[in-house]
Order: C-alpha cells, then sequence, then structure tokens
C-alpha cells in the first residue's frame, strides 16, 4: 500500500468541536491574548462566520494561521431534498470519513424545528427503523452535531429566521452517546452562544437505563422522550431488541426516577402499527402502566421502511387508542407527519438518498 504523506492527510480542527476553554488554550498556542478566543467564539456562535476573512476583527495573519489549522465544521452537504409542501428539507451530509447522515428541517408557522442525528448508523436494532436496519458506524462528535445545527442556522439566518427548537430524533441513539450529545447540548444552550433554552431541546431515547439514571442525577433540564412502542416485554422485545436488556417494569422505574429528579414531564413515543400495537388491549396495558405519572403520549402512525412490512394504523384505531388512554387520565397526541415524500420522518433517516 502506498505511504500516505501525514502532512497532505492531516486533518484540519473542527472548531466546532472546541469549547470556549479550548479555544483559548488553541488562541494561547498561537501566542494569541484570550480576548481572541472570545472573538473567535463569536464568529462561530453568533454569527455563524463559514470563512475565516469574514472574521474582519482579528488581524490578518491571525485569519491566515487558523486558515490553515481550522475549518468550521467537517460536514459536507451532498443532497438536499424539498418535500413537496416545501415545509420540510432534509440533508444529506458526508463526514470527513466518507460517513453519511442525516438532518431534516421542518418549518411550521411559528418555529423551525430540526432533527439532529446523533449517531452513523444505530447499535439498537429496532425493527421499524431505518436507521436500525443499517447496524452501527460510529459516534458523531460534538462537532459533527454542533456543525448539523449551524448548517440550517446560516440557512435560515440568510432569510431572517432562526432554529427555535431541537429534537435528537434523527439517526442513532443519543444516550449511547452520552459524552458527545450532552456536550452539544450544552453548546447550543450556552448562554454567551447560541443561547437556545432546555427546554427548546428533546432527547428522544430507546430506554438506555443506565444513562437516563446519570441524566436524572445530573439533573439536566432539557425533556426527554422514551420510545416505548409497547406495553408488554415479549411485545416489545419483539419490536425493540434493547427491551430485553432493560425490561419494561424497570425502564418504568427509570421513568419515573427521571421525572422525580429533573421534575420535568416525560413523553413516551409510541409508533402505531396497523393490527399490532394499536389495539384496545395494548391501549389498556399502557394506561395501567403510566397511570399516575407526569407524562404525555405522542402516537406517530408508523412511516415506512423497506425492511419492515408494518403499516401505519387508521384514524378510527388510532382515536380509538386515544380514547382508551383518557380513561386511565393519560393524554395523548398524534404526531404531525412531516416530510414522508421525502423519507424525511421519524425512523425513515439512514446514509443514503432513497430507502433502497
Ligand atoms: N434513537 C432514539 C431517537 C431516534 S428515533 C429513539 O429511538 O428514541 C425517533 C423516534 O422515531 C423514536 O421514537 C423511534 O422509535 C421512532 N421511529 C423509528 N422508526 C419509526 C417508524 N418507521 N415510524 C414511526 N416512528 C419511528
Ligand atoms: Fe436506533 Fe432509535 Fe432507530 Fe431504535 S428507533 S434503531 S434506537 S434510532
Amino acid at each position: 500500500m502506498e505511504e500516505l504523506d501525514p502532512l497532505e492527510t492531516a486533518q484540519k480542527i473542527d472548531l466546532f468541536n472546541l469549547s470556549q476553554a479550548e479555544l483559548e488554550t488553541m488562541m494561547k498556542e498561537l501566542g494569541q491574548p484570550k480576548f481572541r478566543a472570545k472573538q473567535l467564539w463569536e464568529w462561530i456562535y453568533h454569527h455563524f462566520a463559514a470563512e475565516h476573512e469574514e472574521m474582519t476583527n482579528l488581524p490578518k495573519a491571525l485569519r491566515e494561521a487558523l486558515a490553515e489549522q481550522t475549518q468550521f465544521g467537517d460536514l459536507t452537504p451532498v443532497v438536499t431534498e424539498l418535500s413537496s409542501d416545501e415545509h420540510t428539507e432534509k440533508v444529506l451530509f458526508e463526514c470527513h470519513d466518507g460517513r453519511l447522515i442525516e438532518t431534516v428541517l421542518m418549518r411550521y408557522e411559528k418555529r423551525n424545528t430540526i432533527c439532529m442525528s446523533s449517531q452513523a448508523g444505530c447499535a439498537m436494532g429496532c425493527v421499524f427503523c431505518a436507521t436500525g436496519q443499517m447496524g452501527f458506524m460510529r459516534h458523531l462528535t460534538v462537532g459533527e452535531m454542533v456543525g448539523q445545527f449551524i448548517y440550517f442556522a446560516r440557512k435560515l439566518k440568510a432569510e431572517d429566521a432562526r432554529i427555535s427548537n431541537v429534537v435528537m430524533m434523527g439517526m442513532g441513539e443519543p444516550l449511547h452517546n452520552y459524552d458527545n450529545t450532552l456536550a452539544a447540548v450544552d453548546r447550543m444552550t450556552d448562554p454567551k452562544g447560541i443561547d437556545l433554552g432546555n427546554r427548546k431541546i428533546t432527547i428522544s431515547t430507546v430506554g438506555m437505563i443506565p444513562a437516563m439514571k446519570r441524566y436524572a442525577d445530573e439533573q439536566r433540564q432539557t425533556p426527554l422522550a422514551v420510545s416505548l412502542h409497547a406495553a408488554t416485554d415479549a411485545e416489545r422485545t419483539a419490536l425493540i431488541p434493547p427491551n430485553k436488556r432493560w425490561p419494561i417494569a424497570e425502564l418504568m422505574d427509570a421513568c419515573r426516577y427521571t421525572i422525580e429528579k429533573t421534575g420535568r414531564r416525560l413523553t413516551f413515543e409510541w409508533a402505531l402499527i396497523n393490527g399490532k400495537n394499536d389495539t384496545i388491549e395494548q391501549a389498556d396495558k399502557l394506561g395501567a402502566l403510566l397511570q399516575g405519572m407526569l407524562c404525555h403520549v405522542n402516537l406517530i402512525p408508523l412511516n415506512p421502511t423497506k425492511g419492515f412490512d408494518g403499516r401505519p394504523s387508521n384514524p378510527e384505531r388510532v382515536e380509538a387508542f386515544i380514547n382508551k388512554l383518557s380513561d386511565y387520565g393519560v393524554s395523548a397526541t398524534v404526531r404531525v407527519r412531516r416530510g414522508i415524500d421525502i423519507q424525511a420522518g421519524c425512523g425513515q433517516l439512514r446514509d443514503r438518498v432513497v430507502n433502497g
């Protein structure tokens, strides 16, 4: 094999990976005073700068030195798809190592939400999920998550708009990549930077109990959504293999613990699969599980994926399911389906343009 020249292949530092303290260290190494780090930080997080030349309050020599060693983000947009109603936009990004990830922007009347990926692929293997069907490649870095945010933040800024909400519901299990995910959340909520409210970010988890406990103990304020999808272990394990390791009774304990520690309402996600988990019997069991808990159920009629032949529940079954839950005092709403025509819906993201 041909020897690679390390200088030629050396990767530039992704500025989105660095904390403010790390930017200070970098500036120190470049022989610069501390305030230069603050200026650079402001260019990154207030102005969403894309090029070093934009940073006109930095000396030219410093800009050049930074341009040689660093870059603003490490994601290359490869394909952009727009839904037919033009409200949903999905971007396929290529990472430096060739891995492909997807991010979705959903425009609503009063908010702009991005659905962010936390991993390339996913190790959890949920049978109805396109990401799960791909298997696990790797965790995303903090910079790769922040980079997804900044890509869309720049785009909206050009329209005088901004990202108002983030859902960690793209590719991957965010709590499997705990440190990087939470560091990215901290970056997005940093009052000196992007300053998005904690409540504007939702982290969706398959129900990794140890990570949920850590989350609760850290008294994190970002709302959690737990993917439940079935109310008995046999049925849940058939859909979500990790249920074998983290069964429902223990998961419910972890949920109660999280609510108690964080003081926050939990959301439960439930993909409604026709004739499978949309029966009155399942609704009864779910009602009994959640009765009295500070929670809300988000129902998602199943989105099609190539590797799973289930169908979404019809509206009558959805309504009956909701009514049954209300008998237990459990509130439930149906998540608006978005971008299904470009496979940008829940569980449809993967590493190629068309599910094929
Ligand atoms: N890994 C995390 C977050 C990503 S998936 C999790 O599993 O919670 C975001 C949500 O979409 C989860 O609730 C997931 O169960 C759901 N989902 C996956 N595949 C789906 C599909 N085909 N149709 C509807 N929802 C799906
Ligand atoms: Fe992973 Fe979530 Fe998909 Fe399950 S539903 S495979 S945890 S991304």
